[in-house]
């Protein structure tokens, strides 16, 4: 090793571990050190709700091998949190009383779930999903079978009950929006959803919140706001989660819904870069911060942050993108609706399962989701990108190749 300078990534994520990747890939030969509070080396969330919960993993979804670490000379530390963030001073204090200084540092602490603040809401068998260890312990459960209640039909709330169901539980969901996944797609998607878990045999109870759980050290009901009892032996709370910005917000960095940086991913400290979960950067196609909380964001962010540690002077600005698998439903989305939307035009016959959903603000398309349609992201996210006036007929006719609309219409500004 040449390089003196030492590099700190604060949170061994999917962000901080393909940062770390990414700064050996890039010929960075000083001194790399990633701390994670958990006690496992990083790993991918995506299936933690899917076929690792559902036991069809033959092994937990671990970024790299075991040797990677060593063999790139990164300083792996795990089951240490860092509990002080000094960027005027460059260094980092553990929970163990270490300190490590650094020329640069990135903060990929990733997001809380947020827990559910009702009587009961402590009890044994009530469980959030985060870690590999929720997700293991979940599993188990679903191993007994039996019933669960679900609170929240967000990705989570959705994505365990199909795992659920098709593990042969009794599924109740409850949520209090009048759809699945209602905030985020609305309330068009949100009904092919609802009408999805309703056939594979969910009972989803909607607009409806949760007053309570209910047993004896052990939870053995949930007890919703009309006062219905739904009796489970185990419940899975899924209500959105929390960035993680205590660190940052401490050491004085501007935060504001996740700590904020520029299109480089650099927070208001120079020295300090932010990625993930909980950054909110400025985003160049749209000309806002935007913070996402998905897997692809963390796959691509913290790359581009650790090219920004090196001096790059590269812009993030991916669309945002996500995925889910529900049951033998498959979908892409892209895109991103800061000022909401005016109506979805679909493609494909929606009944069918099989279709593209455009949501529109004016006649411009702002997002492009394809359920069980394969291989049209690129066209989906060249149609976002020039932000072209589309015919509604166009657009609904899958005759119409999507890089025609995109190429025609005359372009709307922003
Ligand atoms: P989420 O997707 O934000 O959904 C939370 C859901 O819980 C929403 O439907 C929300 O309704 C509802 N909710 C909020 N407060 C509630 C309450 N008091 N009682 C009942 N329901 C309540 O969050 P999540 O499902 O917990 O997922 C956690 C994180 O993991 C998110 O960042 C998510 O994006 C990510 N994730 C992503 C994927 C994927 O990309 N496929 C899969 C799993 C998880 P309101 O909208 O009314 O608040």
């Amino acid at each position: 090793m040449t390089s003196q300078r030492t590099f700190v990534i604060v949170g061994a994520s999917l962000a901080g571990a393909k940062a770390a990747e990414t700064l050996r890939a890039e010929g960075f030969d000083g001194r790399i050190v990633l701390i994670g509070a958990e006690p496992v080396r990083p790993y991918e969330r995506p299936p933690l709700s899917k076929e690792y919960l559902r036991g069809e993993a033959e092994a937990p979804p671990f970024v790299h091998g075991e040797a990677f670490y060593d063999e790139q000379q990164i300083e792996l530390v795990v089951g240490h949190a860092v509990t002080r963030l000094r960027a005027d001073e460059a260094r980092v204090e553990l929970d163990d009383g270490r300190t490590v200084d650094f020329d640069a540092a990135l903060l990929t602490t990733g997001a809380e779930p947020r827990a559910l603040p009702v009587p009961g809401a402590d009890l044994e068998g009530v469980y959030l999903l985060r870690s590999l260890q929720d997700s293991d312990a979940i599993a188990a459960r679903l191993q007994e079978g039996g019933r669960v209640v679900i609170v929240g039909a967000g990705w989570i709330g959705c994505e365990v009950a199909a795992s659920a169901r098709q593990k042969g539980l009794e599924v109740t969901v409850i949520e209090p929006q009048s759809a699945p996944l209602e905030r985020v797609l609305g309330a068009e998607l949100g009904g092919f959803y609802a009408r999805l878990h309703s056939s594979h045999g969910v009972d989803l109870r909607l607009a409806e919140g949760l007053a309570r759980f209910e047993g004896d050290g052990r939870v053995r009901a949930a007890v919703t706001s009309s006062g219905d009892e739904v009796p489970c032996d185990f419940v899975l709370v899924g209500i959105g989660v929390a960035p993680r910005t205590a660190l940052a917000a401490e050491a004085g960095l501007a935060v504001d819904n996740g700590v904020l940086t520029d299109a480089r991913l650099q927070t208001s400290a120079p020295t300090v870069f932010a990625a993930g979960d909980v950054a909110n950067a400025e985003h160049p196609f749209y000309g806002t911060r935007v913070r996402v909380e998905h897997w692809a964001n963390a796959l691509e962010q913290g790359p581009a942050a650790a090219r920004a540690m090196l001096g790059a002077d590269s812009r993030y600005e991916l669309l945002p993108f996500f995925f889910s698998d529900q049951y033998d439903s498959g979908m892409e989305y892209r895109g991103h609706m800061p000022e909401g939307y005016d109506e979805v035009v679909f493609r494909g016959d929606v009944d069918s399962g099989e279709f593209i959903a455009f949501w529109l603000k004016g006649d411009v398309v702002q997002a492009g989701m394809n359920v069980n349609v394969w291989d049209v992201g690129d066209d989906v996210e060249a149609l976002i990108r020039s932000r072209a006036r589309v015919d509604r007929g166009a657009l609904a006719d899958p005759d119409t190749p999507l890089q025609q609309l995109a190429a025609s219409g005359g372009s709307a500004t922003r």
